[in-house]
């Protein structure tokens, strides 16, 4: 997928669209220091990649330099991206159809077979802790912007295992042109986790979800980093569609963007570090949600479980802003990259 998306950018977007995707895939600042820092992790990630893989490593990027845009150059990369956007998501639709047409004639779906082979834990099989919450159960997935279709916005970039971990959703326009953008709920859920993580992930909200599915009722997180504001508390029940928060910076880390990860494993919360950086705890994005638009709906709630995040409790959240390196194992951030971060945070 990655390959074909290269293969058809340098195809179909030449020099333009290059120097365009320049400007909106890459962090804030000058990038240099995040590629020759050795140790980087958690969303750093973030910065690390979207730097190396936005821009030739010898390339120091400067924002103010940034080549201008005609107007008529900004409505062609936008229609290039919304191509893009619609044959990816062609595909996604065609690759869904045949993994149902598989699941219906395998046992289980391979989803399954590798989450149990790799462990995570359902919803039942985790030892519950005592403060729960009443959802409705999900009747179907859409895109966190643009509802129901993500129509105006393109994904950046994609999730890879060992990678990138989630998607990073982007306004077609390009620039910070989608700041303060709504983002909303995924589906029906209640919110788990609402709050400013600082270093790296600015505002994040995380959604719990059940839907039916193989007759039983599975949950995952749906989780929203970067935000520039939250609109919902933690315990507080969401609907499909709901406005949950509005796309930010990071606290001026980044252009303006969503990052939106899928979990099947519930256990992972803002301790990513400590756990398999693969499909054994995480869903491709896109792929969950077009093979999950529409699910069997019931009456009444399903309980579901608030505090699973056991790797969190020790993230003193506003007093150590590098939660990196925390109780999760996680390794540290670069002091260029907190450098940074602090200064941003006023
Ligand atoms: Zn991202």
């Amino acid at each position: 997928m990655r390959r074909e998306f290269l293969a058809g950018a340098c195809f179909g977007f030449g020099l333009l669209a290059h120097s365009f995707a320049q400007q909106i895939e890459i962090p804030r600042e000058n990038t240099g220091e995040f590629a020759a820092s050795p140790t980087l992790s958690g969303v750093d990630e973030e910065v690390k990649e979207r730097a190396s893989e936005a821009l030739p490593s010898a390339v120091h990027y400067d924002r103010a330099a940034a080549p201008k845009i005609t107007p008529e150059q900004m409505r062609r990369a936008g229609v290039l991206a919304r191509e893009k956007v619609e044959k990816e998501a062609r595909l996604q639709a065609t690759r869904a159809a045949e993994a149902a047409k598989r699941f219906i004639t395998a046992s289980q779906p391979a989803e399954d077979r590798q989450s149990r082979s790799s462990g995570p834990p359902s919803s039942q099989a985790l030892n519950l802790h005592s403060e729960t919450a009443l959802t409705k159960l999900a009747n179907g997935f859409d895109f966190p912007v643009g509802k129901p279709d993500a129509q105006g916005y393109y994904k950046a970039r994609g999730f890879r295992s060992h990678g990138h971990l989630g998607e990073d959703w982007d306004g077609i326009r390009g620039g910070d042109t989608d700041l303060g953008d709504p983002i909303y709920s995924i589906g029906n859920g209640v919110v788990v986790f609402a709050r400013d993580c600082h270093m790296g992930w600015g505002n994040v909200v995380i959604i719990r979800h059940a839907f039916r599915e193989d007759g039983t009722v599975k949950n995952i997180d749906s989780l929203y980093g970067h935000l520039n504001t939250i609109l919902v508390r933690r315990g507080q029940a969401v609907s499909r569609g709901e406005e949950i928060g509005t796309m930010g910076t990071a606290h001026g880390m980044y252009d303006a963007h969503l990052h939106f990860e899928i979990r099947k494993n519930l256990e992972i919360g803002m301790s990513r570090a400590a756990f398999a950086r693969d499909l054994s705890n995480y869903y491709d994005p896109t792929q969950f949600i077009l093979s999950h638009r529409q699910l069997p709906t019931a009456k009444g709630g399903y309980r579901i479980a608030m505090n699973t995040f056991t790797r969190d409790a020790n993230i003193r959240w506003d007093e150590r802003r590098n939660y990196s390196q925390s109780s999760s194992g996680g390794t540290s951030e670069s002091a260029a990259a907190l450098k940074r971060a602090l200064a941003s945070q006023h």
